[in-house]
């Protein structure tokens, strides 16, 4: 082995290298936020078909019981995040703009809000496809903001050969910090949840990444790892988007997810922190998934901090108790690269939301609003992870040759990183372009 590829940092091509605005919460242990007097439980939270309710009007319902079930494979069932009544199913405000069902349910104030439902599984004598069910029982998804359902992750394409877990601790969307914190202060259920995943793939290697600002976690991580368990932790180079699975896997393994494929094609299972810690913590106890842990910070909050928030948890209710500034002007759910603007504080918790950020008028306006016409300076080529042409395509999506951009220039391989958007002079909205060129060909596929 070479000197220079021994001491090759662990990295991807490309991306960006924004301000991480992370000592804002980064030193602060996770708080335990109050109820809120009224949860919405959307129904639609995940990736898949929405659940499907089990409780009716006027019904009452203890902390972690079942309130919705799974409808289909894709799909996962629903928990009471408190103790409550049920004050209808309806149609209410989403962060994404449409109006979806959720139930509502009143939480009893006085109620210790104890977890009394769970049902403790023998998980010794347990086969593969008997953990995966326990696994969607508890209702846990991609914590790390894609919310996809995590047990259909435990049933690869069958010509695939999995060879090693990722466990994506990068966290590299600027101002988030939970899957810090998780790493810091749940270590035990994050290693726990890597072992039962790693029995449940069949897999006897386990790589957690973690981008190399978040030294303390990496040493603690490294301290609780048992002797012959087959994990290892890495240190991989802080930069935007490093948590992108595709970006995670070639930085610490050198392989390369081919075009429209996924991570199983190259032997992977990429699971975030978050969730593994969530699997070590519920699955042995039978519980089901009723919070969350939530970063709130920016500038347009008092008490930014790491909150663990009950699902349905309305956002002004946090952004009151985070301490909301009067000069609070934008709340992004999400980080700022890759999360959404909302229109309405009434919007609820899901358990894909892992920040919020609030920002005040002078931070959220940075940029000019004006557009100016491309300059051909190819930063948005040197920038993009994917090795796309954001400039070429964003082109023919603002002429609306919406085919030829997916025929021909792999906009199906763009995630939304934003990172072409970011370094763009000419302040060209490349992303949402992306956005809408994907929604006219998906409209036209169906
Ligand atoms: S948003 Fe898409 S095109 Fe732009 S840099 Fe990211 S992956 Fe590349
Ligand atoms: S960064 Fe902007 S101005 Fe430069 S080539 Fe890309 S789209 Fe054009």
């Amino acid at each position: 082995m070479t000197l220079g590829r021994l001491f090759r940092r662990k990295t991807f091509d490309h991306g960006v290298h924004p301000r991480d605005f992370k000592d804002l919460t980064s030193g602060l242990a996770i708080r335990r936020l109050p109820f809120a007097p009224r949860l919405t439980l959307l129904l639609s939270q995940h990736a898949g078909a929405p659940s499907r309710p089990l409780v009716r009007p006027g019904q009452e319902v203890v902390r972690g019981e079942p309130v919705a079930e799974a409808a289909g494979y894709v799909s996962v069932p629903l928990h009471a995040p408190a103790t409550g009544v049920v004050r209808g199913i309806e149609l209410v405000a989403t962060a994404q703009g449409p109006k979806a069902p959720a139930i509502l349910l009143d939480v009893y104030q006085g109620a210790s809000q104890e977890i009394l439902y769970e049902a403790p599984p023998d998980l010794q004598n347990l086969s593969r496809e008997d953990l995966q069910g326990l696994l969607q029982g508890t209702g846990i998804v991609g914590l790390g903001g894609a919310a996809f359902p995590t047990h259909v992750k435990l049933r690869p394409p069958e010509d695939a050969v999995l060879d090693t877990l990722i466990a994506n601790g990068c966290e590299c969307e600027p101002y988030l910090t939970c899957d810090h914190r998780i790493m810091l202060e749940r270590t035990d259920d994050l290693i726990a949840g890597t072992q039962l995943m790693m029995r449940a793939l069949d897999v006897h290697r386990a790589m957690i990444g973690v981008e190399d600002n978040k030294r303390d976690a990496v040493k603690a991580i490294r301290s609780k790892i048992p002797a012959n368990s087959g994990i290892s932790v890495h240190a991989v180079e802080t930069k935007y988007p490093q948590g992108a699975e595709k970006m995670l896997i070639e930085s610490l393994l050198r392989r390369q997810v081919p075009s429209g494929g996924l991570p199983s094609a190259v032997g992977v299972a990429v699971f975030n922190v978050g969730t593994l810690a969530a699997i070590g913590d519920l699955l042995p106890r039978g519980r089901g998934l009723v919070e969350r842990l939530v970063t709130v910070s920016g500038t347009g909050v008092s008490r930014p901090g790491n909150y663990l928030v009950p699902l349905g948890t309305p956002v002004r209710y946090l952004l009151e108790h985070a301490g909301a500034k009067p000069e609070a002007h934008e709340v992004i759910l999400g980080g700022p690269m890759m999360g959404m603007s909302v229109a309405s504080l009434d919007v609820p918790v899901t358990k894909g939301m892992s920040g919020m950020v609030v920002l005040e008028q002078r931070h959220s306006d940075l940029k000019p609003r004006q557009v100016f016409p491309c300059i051909h300076c190819a930063r948005c080529v040197e920038a993009c992870p994917m090795h796309l042409n954001p400039s070429l395509m964003g082109q023919l999506a603002a002429k609306r040759e919406y085919t030829t951009v997916a025929q021909e220039h792999h906009l199906f391989d763009c995630f939304e990183c934003g990172c072409c958007s970011y370094v763009c002079p000419s302040n060209i909205p490349l992303v949402q372009y992306f956005r809408i060129a994907k929604a006219i060909n998906r409209e036209q596929a169906a």
